[in-house]
């Protein structure tokens, strides 16, 4: 008689990719240690790191060299001024190291103040110049901007692709992205129930063009917030998905591990 032996959870336990997670701002790095332990002990274990503005870009080469991070440089419209435009002079030379795998964070906001714009969308397009340049995939923020996103990437014939990160709005915008080569990075968002259209969504896409992330510390999961946001959070996202589209997790955190490491080989 012969007996199966029991599969242990941790033979099970999918392994995840967190494609974007801010851990070297003020409210991971003191903890940084503790903060992988946790996310590593759940399975979590690829992390994109974005950069958001100039004075981060040498911090994030260190922790990619130190933890395997994969990382990406750029400025983040949040932080779009005239001073991080001229240290876009600098960026080439970083990003074309092998070791730096996209362009990010790099944007629109359209929730900021009118009079920021400009300076935006002069950080926006020049940043994507360099990413069609340097043949890097781009990580996008979007907030009521991404039919101008849209636009622009359009207008330059942006080819390279990347991630719209904290995908959020109607199943024919996020095809819209997809339809350019980009993946939708999906988060915290789909955990709130009045999140009704992207939860709807998420249903629709095909599974190859999604990627997770927490965008941790920022977009607690609904029942969280208030609390810092952490990479730990990720397998909450994953089963919120996965209940959502009746697809099994296991399966498709394999598809987003392929998914993201491809798209981010250096
Ligand atoms: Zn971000």
């Amino acid at each position: 008689m012969s007996i199966t032996p029991p599969v242990q959870a941790a033979d099970t336990r999918p392994v995840l990719f967190d494609s974007h997670c801010h851990l070297d701002l003020p409210e991971l790095l003191p903890e940084l240690e503790l903060h992988l332990a946790n996310a590593r002990a759940l399975g979590v274990e690829g992390f994109l790191v974005p950069a958001v503005q100039s004075s981060a870009w040498s911090l994030l080469l260190e922790l990619k060299q130190r933890y395997g991070f994969y990382i990406a440089l750029g400025v983040h419209p949040w932080w779009a001024c005239p001073t991080e435009l001229n240290a876009l002079a600098g960026l080439e030379a970083l990003v074309a190291l092998p070791q730096v795998c996209a362009i990010g964070e790099i944007g629109l906001d359209f929730a900021l103040d009118e009079q920021s714009f400009a300076i935006q969308r002069q950080c926006f397009e020049a940043q994507l110049q360099l990413a069609a340049k340097l043949k890097k995939p781009v990580i996008l923020h979007h907030r009521k901007s991404q039919n101008e996103l849209l636009q622009v990437l359009k207008q330059q014939q942006f080819s390279q692709g990347g991630i719209l990160h904290a995908f959020s709005g109607s199943f024919a915008q996020g095809k819209a992205f997809i339809d350019l080569g980009f993946k939708l990075g999906i988060g915290g968002t789909i955990t709130y129930e009045r999140a009704e259209k992207t939860r709807k969504a998420v249903k629709q896409f095909p599974l190859e063009a999604l990627v997770l992330e927490t965008d941790s510390p920022s977009m607690p999961l609904a029942g969280f917030q208030g609390q810092i946001n952490t990479p730990a959070q990720l397998p909450l996202v994953l089963k919120v998905l996965a209940e959502l589209r009746g697809q099994d997790p296991q399966h498709m955190a394999g598809v987003f591990w392929h998914t993201a490491t491809k798209l981010l080989k250096p």
